[in-house]
């Protein structure tokens, strides 16, 4: 066994039974990473105080062999922002496809809609709550 066979052995050794990374954890480190930029940029030392703390935590959360209680932080952590993970993939998307699609929303429920660019205006009607109206697309 060479040196660097001998350190995967250990390390994954080391991390037998523990929880490692995950969604949670990753936010919290780019979190972290974030306010320790802002500290270089800004100055204050409360970012950087905030920034250790995160760093701290999820070092914990990873070395943790407690897997139950941390899959139950992540459950939570991702239930609680499901809806904005959606929103950003589906902005995503919109943003990849916009050259293609017009993009709007429907002017009584709020439904988002889209029509091929260049496709002139349109009568369209509302799948969720059938409003008609005329778009531009
Ligand atoms: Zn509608």
């Amino acid at each position: 066994m060479n040196f660097w066979e001998r350190i995967k052995f250990n390390l994954s050794r080391f991390m037998y039974g523990r929880y490692g990374a995950d969604q949670l954890s990753r936010t919290v480190i780019n979190t972290s990473l974030a306010l320790l930029v802002l500290h270089f940029l800004t100055g204050i030392s409360l970012f950087w105080t905030v920034s250790l703390i995160g760093y701290v935590y999820a070092i914990f959360r990873m070395f943790s062999r407690n897997v139950e209680k941390r899959n139950e932080e992540n459950r939570i952590y991702l239930d609680k922002t499901a809806k904005w993970r959606t929103e950003y993939s589906q902005f995503k998307v919109r943003w990849r496809n916009r050259k293609q699609y017009k993009y709007f929303k429907c002017p009584q429920c709020r439904t988002r809609m889209r029509l091929s660019r260049g496709a002139g205006e349109k009568v369209v009607c509302c799948r969720s709550c059938s409003h008609v109206f005329k778009q531009k697309a």
